[in-house]
């Protein structure tokens, strides 16, 4: 088995869908362009669907031929944009300046749907599919609202499964692992407070500068030190900045902000309390103030082992199983399908979705880049593999 063939046939209409959510790119909570066209297409389809979940959320049902395995799988794509500009000059490229979906997410809404129509049309299955289309996944945590307002109530579900396109990997090649698959995601914000005052005379001041570039380097010692060697983090500081330019001024306050990613909650707790511990050690040294804040944007993703299997299995039916990983490496990228990880079994996958034999292929620039274009092509695959997840996770016959 390859690429289910009625969703093969459909290739246009879900490329002019994709392109029309490509062109109209929406950040977190505000995606009301693509839910109206999701809910607008799941109705054409006689779909029937709940909204305003998380804001612009939509859960849509699909009963399978049998209903008595008393079962159900959730499949989830997500619906927003970035505040990024585009460079593609690709012919669908966003009419908003400033946003762009330069994460494909308009390309996994637009999979999902196809998914949805061939499911709806076949019903291949014994059990029930709910669709989620969520929004917010870029830093606005759309998944754990999902499921602070009532998801997995609303909605039972045995397991979940979700796919990003990967842009490191080929066309025709899937690949996830079971485990830790994506990292946890912190956000950290540091403010010094000194004394400025004239360049020329330090010792009537308190230079937050001081502080704050001993504050840098000592944040490195925490991965160095303090994680085992045997776990996986990252801390880096992505600004710092002091001054106004002037070359004759102390400044008064010193800003440090940047991200935190780990694979492993209690790693990433004993991270927080470290930096607190030495931004606070550091600051009372120089004889200022500083206060830290720290803020949990996403869980790790962790997939379950039979999710890993159910999904591997599904993704050899239509790439072969000489073009599935099952043991890719796992990337410290976030994701906040963690989220739906941590209260039900299931995986993310990764979906190749570069051409390396078209070195100016949109479709090889990596995630959150100005040129990167999701690829139509895949959309074929990814809802292929959503489709024999639930076929094979739901069959008809025992
Ligand atoms: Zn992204
Ligand atoms: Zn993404």
């Amino acid at each position: 088995m390859a690429v289910i063939n009625s969703i093969a046939d459909s290739h246009e209409e879900f490329a002019a869908i994709r392109h029309e959510l490509h062109q109209n790119p929406q950040t977190k909570y505000e995606e009301t362009y693509a839910a109206d066209l999701v809910k607008k297409t799941l109705k054409s389809w006689g779909i029937p669907f709940k909204d305003n979940i998380a804001v612009t959320g939509i859960v849509a049902t699909i009963e399978g031929q049998k209903n008595d395995s008393g079962k159900a799988i959730a499949l989830r794509a997500d619906m927003d944009a970035l505040d990024i500009h585009e460079k593609s000059n690709v012919p669908h490229s966003s009419k908003i300046p400033g946003k762009m979906h330069a994460c494909g997410h308009d390309g996994h809404t637009t999979t999902l749907l196809a998914a949805a129509k061939y499911l709806k049309d076949t019903r291949n299955f014994n059990g029930t599919v709910h669709l989620i289309f969520q929004p917010a996944e870029e830093g606005g945590r759309g998944a754990d609202r999902m499921i602070e307002e009532g998801l997995f109530k609303d909605f039972p579900c045995d397991a979940v499964y979700g796919l990003h396109n990967w842009p490191d990997m080929p066309v025709g090649t899937i690949a996830t692992r079971p485990g830790p698959l994506l990292a946890s995601v912190g956000e950290f914000d540091i403010t010094i407070t000194g004394k400025g005052g004239h360049a020329a005379m330090p010792h009537l001041t308190a230079d937050p500068m001081i502080a704050a570039t001993s504050i840098v380097t000592a944040l490195q010692t925490i991965v160095s030190r303090n994680v085992n060697p045997i776990d996986t983090a990252v801390i880096s500081v992505t600004n710092l900045n002091v001054g106004t330019g002037a070359f004759n001024i102390i400044a008064d306050t010193a800003h440090i902000n940047g991200t935190v990613r780990t694979f492993d909650n209690n790693v990433r707790d004993m991270i927080a309390r470290r930096m607190e511990e030495v931004v606070q050690g550091i600051a009372q040294a120089c004889g200022m103030r500083a206060e830290m804040i720290y803020t949990h944007d996403n869980d790790a993703t962790i997939n379950s082992d039979d999710g890993v299997a159910m999904a591997a299995t599904a993704a050899a039916d239509i790439v072969g199983s000489e073009n599935v990983d099952t043991d890719c490496p796992p990337s410290m990228g976030g994701e906040d399908f963690g989220a739906y990880l941590k209260e039900k079994s299931g995986a993310f996958i990764f979906v190749g979705q570069a051409k390396p034999n078209d070195k100016n292929s949109p479709h090889n620039h990596g995630l959150h880049s100005p040129f990167y274009d999701f690829n139509n092509d895949i959309i074929p695959i990814g809802a292929s593999l959503f489709a024999r997840i639930v076929e094979r996770s739901l069959p008809l016959e025992k």
